[in-house]
């Protein structure tokens, strides 16, 4: 990464975390000044205490330089203090806010960006990177560090600088000992930045064997997946698998372990030596009557931290720029753009419901893949038309209607609303006209109600009747808290199991509810018990009501209530018409599909 880029992410870092809460911001950084400050105030007093002692000042002076002392450091500690209980109060605010910020972004992606596996393995990446040490928050300490330790470079240099302007300690030691100085911080900062690669690759190493780790946990704790766990005895392999990913990461951090241990031998040498070199140095100059007894343990204490400031300094920034590659991939997933919003028509709200949707010459490779699944779909609807979609199972059926409700874009080809491409209309506006059951359907552990409405508030006389047409009339006068009775036990211990069919029917309420002037069934009878689907189908017509209904489904003897069949196969559309007109033709799929499941009836 070029040094202009680790400025311009480094920055914006800092412009993000600012705009979360500035009084965090600000708490941090001036808490940082003042806590780095602080040690300087003992060091500078206790030297000229001892001067004071040694060379007989008045008691007057001495007991000054110790209130001095003693009073700052309780002022600084004091607004230290407040300071860090401000910003601890802000914690719990920003790491929500981070966490709204991922919801946000979650839910405004578009569907296509939802189901492509990079976004999801970028996701799961930067939300275990977070984990193992590089995060947004690195940059807030980063910030600290920084002023910490340039706080207490520029307190070490100007409380040393006097030494070594001191005409009478001979100039060759005061450069020698410039010199091991200048060797220390140089091998103290190679080192670090050694260090900081290392443990970034092993960082980087277990950001993989994390997203393994939790997708085998995730197998583990889903109680979906708890019955053929148990049923084929998978609980050793998975187990195992955890085992091995672990045991090989423990393997490599005692590695890393043991290479910063030998990297910080010579540092641990060059500092003692350091350390011996500036008494050797304060002593000659002491015995020369230049540098007096408080002054010692002054230079001392000062080169010592100034050594620790300029070693930590660099760590700080290697762990910044480190870190700059983690943002990086941060940034990249909030700015995936969602080009389904580009479109800003209004769609007409129609009191007729005279809405007509074509497909011309439409194609579509799904994104990441190189065969069509659909291909030169042409298709008119006419209003309060009831259109079947049949086909064997990946002839396409599903990816039709997402093409429709605009979960995706046509590859080529156009979709028309009553004739202006659906790319134009504001995106909302548009999935508005629609209420669709796909066959993966969503339950949520929220009440019943809700659940049909899909919102917090809903209107209950509507949904009851909602369920009612859906045949779930006497599930609900059994349910204890009625609309309000939970759905699973997520969010109340009294919430009720449902079955499949349950809420297979639960859905085509939810779809009712909405009431859009288009309503999409992707195989709505599934689960349900032969009775039921019966039910389903002798009441499409009035489930549908005047809406324009598209209804796929295997079940070929449902779609004879429909006006119009569209037979799909390998991706195109090879027969439409009514069900007489299809059967009618004897080599026809529709035929062969027909009597393919009649015979299963015929006794
Ligand atoms: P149907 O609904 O008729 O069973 P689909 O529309 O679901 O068929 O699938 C049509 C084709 O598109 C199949 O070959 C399927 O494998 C492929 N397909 C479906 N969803 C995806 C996806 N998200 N990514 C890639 N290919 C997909």
């Amino acid at each position: 990464m070029r040094l202009t880029e680790h400025f311009r992410i480094y920055f914006r870092a800092l412009k993000m975390i600012f705009n979360w809460d500035r009084t965090f911001a600000l708490c941090w950084t001036v808490g940082a000044v003042l806590s780095a400050g602080t040690p300087y105030v003992p060091i500078y007093f206790s030297a000229k205490l001892v001067d004071g002692l040694y060379l007989g000042a008045e008691l007057r002076t001495i007991i000054i330089y110790a209130a001095l002392a003693v009073g700052m450091v309780f002022v600084f500690k004091v607004v230290e203090t407040y300071i860090s209980s401000l910003r601890d109060k802000c914690y719990g605010a920003i790491y929500r806010q981070e966490e709204w910020q991922y919801s946000q972004k979650a839910m405004s992606m578009a569907y296509e960006s939802t189901e492509s596996q990079e976004v999801a393995l970028l996701r799961s990446r930067i939300r275990m990177e977070s984990q193992t040490g590089y995060n947004s928050w690195w940059t807030y300490y980063s910030v600290e560090e920084c002023c910490k330790n340039i706080t207490q470079i520029v307190c070490s240099i100007s409380m040393t600088i006097s030494f070594f302007v001191l005409p009478s300690v001979p100039l060759a030691l005061k450069l020698g000992l410039v010199i091991m100085l200048a060797i220390t911080i140089i091998v103290s900062i190679l080192t670090t930045q050694r260090g900081q690669i290392l443990t970034e690759a092993y960082y980087a190493d277990a950001v993989h064997i994390n997203i393994f780790c939790k997708k085998y946990e995730d197998y583990i704790l889903d109680y979906s997946a708890s019955k053929d766990i148990r049923l084929y005895h998978m609980t050793d392999s998975i187990t195992g698998l955890i085992g091995e990913t672990e045991g090989e990461m423990n393997q490599k951090g005692l590695k890393l372990a043991k290479q910063k241990i030998l990297l910080s031998f010579p540092n641990v040498v060059l500092n003692h030596a350091l350390k011996y070199a500036t008494y050797l140095v304060l002593i000659v100059g002491a015995i020369a009557g230049a540098v007096s007894i408080g002054s010692i343990a002054q230079y001392v204490s000062c080169i010592m931290l100034l050594l620790t400031a300029v070693s930590e300094l660099a760590r700080v920034v290697q762990i910044a720029l480190n870190n700059n590659h983690y943002l990086k991939r941060y940034f990249s997933y909030f700015d995936i753009p969602n080009d389904m919003y580009k479109g800003s028509l209004t769609v007409e709200k129609r009191d007729d419901v005279e809405y007509y949707v074509e497909f011309r010459n439409v194609s579509f490779k799904y994104p990441g893949t190189d065969t069509y699944a659909l291909r030169n779909i042409n298709m008119k609807f006419k209003i309060g038309e009831k259109l079947a979609v049949v086909g064997m199972n990946g002839s396409g059926k599903t990816t039709f209607i997402k093409l429709m409700c605009r979960l995706y874009d046509p590859t080529e080809g156009e979709i028309l609303l009553n004739g202006v491409n659906i790319q134009k209309y504001d995106y909302d506006e548009y999935m508005s006209i629609f209420s669709v059951t796909f066959q993966d359907f969503a339950m949520f552990g929220f009440s019943l109600g809700q659940n049909v409405a899909a919102s917090k508030v809903f209107d209950g006389e509507k949904v009851t009747a909602c369920l009612k047409k859906v045949g779930l009339d006497k599930f609900l006068e059994a349910l204890p808290k009625g609309l309000d009775t939970c759905l699973y036990k997520s969010f109340d211990k009294d919430g009720v199991e449902i079955s499949g069919g349950e809420a297979q029917k639960i859905a085509l309420a939810r779809a009712l509810y909405k009431d859009a002037p288009f309503i999409i069934l992707d195989e709505p009878t599934a689960a349900l018990d032969p009775v039921s689907e019966y039910e389903v189908y002798s009441k499409f017509n009035e489930i549908a009501g005047d809406k324009t209904a598209i209804y796929i489904s295997h079940r070929l003897a449902s779609c004879r209530f429909c006006d119009k069949i569209a037979v799909f196969h390998e991706g195109r559309i090879i027969q439409q018409g009514t069900h007489e007109d299809l059967l009618a033709e004897d080599n026809g799929k529709y035929c062969e599909l027909w009597n393919a499941q009649a015979q299963y009836y015929v006794v």
